[in-house]
């Protein structure tokens, strides 16, 4: 019994203005102009792969940063409604006992899929760049902490500061072992960061944000990494993070290839506006925005991934070039396969949307995905 859905259909090489993808069982068997065909199951405006987010702390009121197995199904099923269908679960810096249960606890979530893995955002990151990052637990980077984090299993990324004593061993040891090094929160020169880069770093940790900024003369990680052609940089479009002519003129500099929108979102995404906490540290979230009580750091942000993707395209991103930042070259930076792509082969994630690019319909591994 095969699924057929209709609309605009972005595959991995471009657009069928009118397509069909059809779905058999978990599995995407076909992606073609519609023709003839008469048997239409599901129409919408626009048909997208489901999107890959690799950032991402919590969202409808649940946490991924405590370690909670129940919070984290929550707060997974809270973004699979809004088109994610496919995520890791950010963890940021803590101490090294809070590391480890975590890792430990979300051990069946990864087995079953609700998770695509870890990502420790942190501890091994500057001081100077923590943003939202507790600094009490801000460490150097420390190999017998991390081998016995990644000898668990399920830690998929881990984002560092190149620039502090040990990290591009640190980078060496996570390459080594094929998790992804990510370079973030981080006052590295760009000579620095380069040195990450060829350490085997290939995601930039929301680029632009928690980095030294960029000078002439001291043109830092931002434009080490937007440069290199082995690095994906992740962004965060909500319009707080980013004003949209930097997003734009990233997208144009380093290409959709090489554009990972995440959401780093919070438990507060999807929430009224009021009190909530990040890795232990109170956060007020005004008019969506949230910011730790204390200095007024971003605190994550409140997105979704298709507030994201709307975000994208209203700065001047083709809806085509978004779905790929939103979807294809997230999964490719976690070398993910049969992920992020409608085409025939491919694990049925998909995405409906409607002229507004409101999400209409999610299906996950070929399965409505609940309201
Ligand atoms: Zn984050």
């Amino acid at each position: 019994m095969s699924t057929v859905i209709q609309g605009r259909i972005v595959t991995d090489t471009g657009l069928i203005d009118d397509g069909v993808v059809v779905v058999e069982g978990a599995d995407i068997t076909d992606v073609r102009p519609t023709g003839r065909l008469r048997t239409i199951h599901k129409r919408a405006s626009w048909v997208l792969p489901g999107f890959v987010d690799i950032h991402v702390h919590g969202g409808g009121g649940h946490t991924f940063t405590t370690g909670d197995p129940e919070a984290a199904r929550a707060a997974a099923a809270f973004h699979a409604k809004h088109g994610t269908t496919t995520m890791l679960a950010s963890l940021v810096t803590a101490a090294p006992e809070i590391l480890l249960a975590a890792t430990t606890a979300y051990q069946p979530l990864i087995d079953d899929g609700t998770l695509a893995g870890l990502h420790f955002e942190g501890p091994y990151l500057s001081a100077a760049r923590c943003g939202a990052q507790n600094p009490a637990y801000l460490r150097d980077p420390d190999p017998a902490e991390l081998e016995r984090l990644l000898a668990i299993g399920g830690v998929r990324m881990v984002t560092i500061a190149p620039e502090l004593p040990g990290a591009v061993d640190a980078i060496r040891l996570l390459v080594d072992r094929g998790v992804v090094a990510a370079i973030g929160h981080t006052d590295a020169t760009y000579e620095q960061t380069l040195a990450g880069i060829q350490a085997g770093a290939t995601v930039g940790t929301h680029v632009c944000n928690a980095m030294r900024p960029v000078h002439h003369r001291d043109p830092g990680p931002i434009v080490a990494l937007l440069d290199a052609n082995e690095v994906i940089c992740e962004q965060v479009a909500d319009g707080v993070h980013l004003h949209d002519g930097m997003l734009r003129h990233n997208v144009r500099s380093a290409g959709a290839a090489r554009i990972a929108l995440v959401t780093d979102a919070m438990s507060a995404a999807g929430m009224a506006d009021g009190s909530y906490e990040l890795g232990g540290q109170p956060v007020t979230v005004h008019d969506g925005v949230a910011r730790l009580l204390g200095d007024g750091s971003i605190a994550g942000s409140t997105l979704t991934m298709d507030a994201a993707l709307r975000r994208a395209v209203q700065s001047g991103v083709s809806v085509a070039d978004a779905a790929r930042m939103a979807a294809t070259t997230p999964a490719l930076a976690l070398g993910l396969e049969r992920i992020g792509v409608l085409a025939a082969g491919a694990q049925a994630d998909l995405v409906l949307l409607d002229d507004e690019l409101r999400v209409v319909d999610v299906l996950r591994r070929g399965k409505p995905v609940a309201e």
